[in-house]
């Protein structure tokens, strides 16, 4: 095995470890953009906000169903008071002012109760409704959460993973010992937005980087390839092992 040879060998090496960190890049990229992931926080949002109004709603009624009770419980009290002086008895004239009083309230308080009444069948409706909503708001939140937690679960095993192979990296670059095969190696790895298979075996007179089968001539010319250099794919211009 020629010197030359060991330094590409080596960089298949180094290439395996960038082409998993470009995998990695890849899905943390996918997962960050997760367009499931979007929708969920999309959908916890209205829920959050649903809910909201669903309390609100229920306040509100309640609010208005204490409003309705006392004053109720204020015509009552008026009424109680009248009957009271009723019982005390007095003039004939003053009597029947009472009475009337009494009568006039008695109304009022049918009205109050009929307001009160009323109020309570709406809070009743509002807090029916949110009992059958709540679970799906419920269901709606954990369902985002859950998303995002499998999310930054996965990110954390990728910059994990990624954390090992980059400490990895400098030992095999070393272990190719050419620094100028090393710069022509990014180079070409680099090129054309990244990522790109920059060296590969040639077996049966295939590239393995682009899998180009090479004509007799081709495959000859790469076989004649002088030792100091290397041959390159005439499709995709990587470095071929032989
Ligand atoms: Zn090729």
């Amino acid at each position: 095995m020629t010197e030359q040879h060991q330094a590409l060998t080596a960089l298949l090496d180094v290439q395996a470890v960038d082409s998993e960190l470009h995998g990695i890049m890849a899905k943390a990229k996918s997962q960050q953009e997760s367009e499931h992931v979007k929708a969920l926080l999309g959908r916890r949002t209205q829920a959050i906000e649903a809910a909201k109004q669903l309390d609100a709603q229920g306040k509100e009624a309640a609010s208005a169903v204490d409003t309705a009770e006392a004053k109720v419980r204020d015509i009552q009290a008026k009424i109680d008071r009248d009957t009271e002086r009723l019982n005390q008895g007095g003039s004939a004239k003053d009597l029947m002012g009472i009475q009337h009083e009494i009568d006039t309230l008695t109304k009022q308080r049918g009205d109050a109760e009929d307001t009160q009444y009323q109020a309570m069948e709406h809070a009743e409706a509002v807090a029916a409704d949110r009992e059958q909503k709540l679970p799906l708001l419920r269901a709606a939140d954990a369902q985002a959460k859950e998303a995002v937690t499998q999310r930054d679960q996965e990110l954390a095993a990728l910059k994990e993973r990624h954390q090992e192979l980059t400490a990895q990296r400098p030992g095999l670059v070393s272990a190719v010992g050419d620094e100028a095969l090393v710069k022509r190696y990014d180079s070409l790895r680099n090129a054309r937005g990244g990522g790109r298979i920059a060296v590969a075996r040639f077996d049966r007179d295939t590239c393995g980087a682009c899998g180009t089968h090479m004509s007799p001539g081709d495959a000859q010319t790469i076989a004649n390839t002088p030792a100091a250099s290397i041959p390159t794919c005439i499709e995709c211009s990587a470095m071929l092992v032989r």
